[in-house]
């Protein structure tokens, strides 16, 4: 009965591993087609006539202002705190249940990271909890977007308003997906975005801020450039953070096939959303499918039906070469950090930390690959007890 499994030694469902990443992969010749004229005048500026294009892209469909282009998220967020902060104060607020290096961004600036709560609906940060966190030492209020659905922006700038703080999305999650018709992007302090390889864009690496702040658009444009503005003077404390130009190719050659991809994902999502209704133990997070989204992740909750815990499910898929992972686990308040952070509330953080898990999606997941996923897992849910017993006699063998 349990022959099936890659768990018991039968060879796994899928040769090569499914991510659970967007891995979009733009044609050669278009990416060629883009880095050509810097190869051939090797333009080392930092603000060449590619990196210009493609910020003014970017600009243009997130609805801000300016975009600035950097080497990385992490480093794209690093230098933004940094111009926002309040000064002399040292907490930022950032919700635990989160991108796994959050954190680490608080102390590279030798801040604190003081954790605050999740709203159980969308498994965003709280704007209730983020009030409850605000202190004396209060810096900043990092939002990130959680994977699937937004936080909830208007409470947020409420809180950050009435407190007067300021605010920084977070919005690698979010690329694409609009708030009440507008683009993310044009929100808060300034939003931050990351095109690596695994996210949204693929640019091999890189990231980008946007900002509708003229002064701190000219101040993380010259961090990126350490700390030198275009007159040649050092105006703020700076890295060598700029995006390189084949990156830019990159990112370009895959804005040209957006709504191509937004399609795709959206039909892999509606063929997961109708198989997945035969599986009982199992409910897909579903896409706000009134306002813009991306499609881009499938993430789905294990419900009490579900006859295994979370890591069995994700070890019997893992051997299928199903890269099937946690949503975000551990929280960041369960990590053992090697500099100080603040606990604040984590109450609903603890409720969704063992429940969720990222299926296979992207550019190489296909409608049938989707397919034999369900039937897995259907297979896995019609037939725990044997395999329940079949572990037992395995594990004692
Ligand atoms: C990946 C990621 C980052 C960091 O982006 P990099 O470009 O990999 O440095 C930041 N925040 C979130 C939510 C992410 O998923």
């Amino acid at each position: 009965m349990y022959q099936k499994l890659a768990f018991f030694g039968n060879s796994p469902a899928f040769e090569k591993p499914k991510s659970t990443s967007n891995l979009i992969k733009p044609d050669m010749d278009k990416f060629l087609s883009y880095i050509k004229p810097y190869y051939d005048n090797e333009d080392l500026a930092e603000d060449n006539l590619l990196i210009q294009k493609l910020e003014n892209r970017l600009a243009t469909i997130h609805g801000s202002k300016y975009c600035i282009a950097v080497c990385n998220g992490l480093w794209g967020l690093v230098l933004a705190i940094n111009e926002l902060k309040i000064k002399n104060k040292t907490e930022i607020i950032m919700p635990s249940l989160t991108y796994r290096r959050m954190a680490d961004i608080a102390a590279w600036l030798k801040m604190i990271p003081h954790f605050c709560d999740v709203e159980i609906k969308t498994f965003g940060i709280s704007p209730r909890s983020v009030e409850n966190c605000i202190n004396d030492n209060t810096a900043l209020i990092l939002a990130p977007h959680p994977i699937v659905n937004l936080c909830d922006i208007e409470g947020l700038l409420n809180v950050a308003k009435k407190h007067n703080l300021p605010i920084l999305f977070d919005s690698v999650e979010a690329s694409y997906a609009c708030f009440k018709g507008k683009p993310i992007g044009s929100f808060g302090d300034a939003e931050v975005f990351s095109v690596h390889a695994s996210k949204f864009l693929n640019g091999f690496e890189g990231g980008y801020i946007t900002t509708n702040n003229l002064d701190l658009a000219k101040r993380i444009k010259a961090a990126r450039n350490f700390g030198i503005n275009h007159n040649q003077n050092v105006i703020t404390l700076g890295i060598n953070g700029k995006m390189i130009s084949p990156h830019a190719a990159m990112t370009m050659a895959c804005l040209d096939l957006l709504d191509n991809q937004i399609e795709k994902n959206k039909e892999r999502f509606y063929r997961y959303k109708e198989l997945l209704k035969k599986v009982k133990g199992i409910d897909l997070v579903e896409y706000n499918l009134v306002e813009r989204r991306s499609f881009k992740n499938i993430l789905v909750k294990l419900n009490n039906f579900w006859p295994y815990n979370r890591e069995e499910t994700l070890v019997f898929l893992q051997k299928e070469n199903m890269v099937v992972r946690p949503y975000y686990y551990p929280p960041l308040h369960k990590k053992k950090a090697i500099y100080p952070t603040i606990i604040g509330e984590i109450k609903n953080a603890e409720l969704l930390m063992n429940d969720f898990m990222l299926l296979p999606c992207g550019e190489f997941v296909s409608l049938e690959d989707i397919e034999t996923i369900v039937e897995y897992l259907i297979y896995l849910e019609n037939n725990f007890i044997s395999i329940k017993e079949a572990i037992d006699i395995f594990n004692n063998a």
